[in-house]
């Protein structure tokens, strides 16, 4: 740390992504993306724009807003993308908490709202998962806060049905009720078509998972004109070229195949399905996911040491050092091969 670091950063952790070996020596079932490439039209699209790149970027992302309002069915001024959702998230917690309002998630969630929540001195209120890993839905009631739910959420993939997430909503008139669908694609319900009813509810997607296209950025959400127009005046005070020439090219081509991305989420759920068979032949406990991950735990062997075991066989998984998930691994569900790979190996391991 420099002398010169603002006090008010001094004590950030900051989030820590899950690891990027640039080799491709390991089978990579550890950051939930796409084992599929991406859409042909997006590549296409993508290398086009390439040519005009000494062009700023359209900071309103026209095109690509006007052909996913319309896949949505939601009007263009309910949109707004950012780069990757993760930025989004960020946009949300600087746009609707301060120091009166402070931010509610589960404990056991996505990493970053606790990091976003530092980053904006925002306060904030972690309520336990249940024994299950599930959310109990009236414990965020009337939370006198602005709530963020990932559906489904991560790292356990468990997702609230939508009649769920209707009811949180509902229950949190005076505050934002973000809902984070960067996995919704993979078998769990969508709250994109509550947003007409709720002016409280943002839906925030991403196009890394089921659009296979992590590495471009890209995501956005969905809500009011109202709430969209306050995420615009951050995006637009901080950096409203966030989204470049080639990813605005790659969303609008991979949106033009969205045949491909329902293909390739189908192929996921099967073989979500083939994995949590064969772990459980394994002896595993395995959560019961809707996302393209599962959470499993191994009665013969600690999540670490199963980490640690898989990665000097060429295959990397997610582990977790905390209370309540360090016997567990997160695995992400890759190609069929990739599967029976993992299959194989803890057969090795284990029997
Ligand atoms: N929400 C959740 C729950 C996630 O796991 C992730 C991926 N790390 C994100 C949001 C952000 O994804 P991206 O920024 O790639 O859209």
């Amino acid at each position: 740390m420099s002398r010169f670091f603002s006090e008010k950063y001094k004590k950030l952790t900051p989030y820590t992504p899950g690891e990027q070996p640039q080799d491709m020596k390991y089978i990579k079932l550890n950051t939930n993306e796409s084992p599929f490439p991406p859409s042909k039209k997006a590549i296409k699209g993508a290398y086009a724009e390439a040519k005009r790149l000494q062009l700023y970027s359209d900071p309103d992302c026209k095109v690509l807003t006007k052909k996913l309002a319309s896949l949505l069915g939601v009007s263009e001024r309910e949109v707004i993308f950012t780069n990757g959702s993760d930025d989004v998230l960020n946009f949300a917690v600087m746009a609707f908490c301060d120091e009166k309002t402070g931010i509610v998630f589960p404990d056991i969630t996505y990493g970053f709202y606790p990091v976003f929540a530092k980053l904006n001195n925002v306060e904030y209120e972690e309520i336990p998962l249940e024994e299950d890993f599930t959310i109990d839905k009236k414990k965020f009631f009337n939370a006198g806060k602005t709530v963020f739910i990932a559906n489904p959420n991560a790292p356990t993939g468990i997702a609230l049905s939508l009649s769920d997430i209707e009811e949180i909503v509902q229950n949190n008139p005076d505050n934002v009720v973000l809902i984070d669908e960067a996995y919704v694609d993979f078998g769990a319900g969508s709250a994109v078509s509550l947003i007409h009813k709720y002016k409280n509810l943002i839906v925030t997607q991403t196009f890394s998972k089921s659009r296979s296209m992590a590495g471009a950025r890209l995501g956005f959400a969905v809500a009011s004109e109202e709430l969209i127009a306050d995420l615009n005046t951050i995006k637009y005070s901080t950096n409203p070229y966030n989204i470049n020439r080639m990813t605005m090219a790659a969303g609008v081509g991979v949106i033009e195949d969205e045949e491909y991305t329902r293909k390739n989420c189908k192929k996921i759920e099967e073989n979500r399905e083939y994995t949590v068979d064969e772990l459980k032949k394994l002896g595993f406990e395995v959560l019961p996911s809707k996302a393209n991950f599962v959470f499993a735990k191994s009665s013969a062997i600690n999540g670490k040491d199963l980490y640690l075991g898989l990665k000097s066989r060429g295959i990397l998984v997610r582990y977790f050092d905390k209370p309540r998930l360090s016997d567990f691994v997160r695995i992400t569900i890759g190609s069929r091969k990739q599967m029976e790979a993992l299959i194989k190996t803890l057969k090795e391991m284990l029997i």
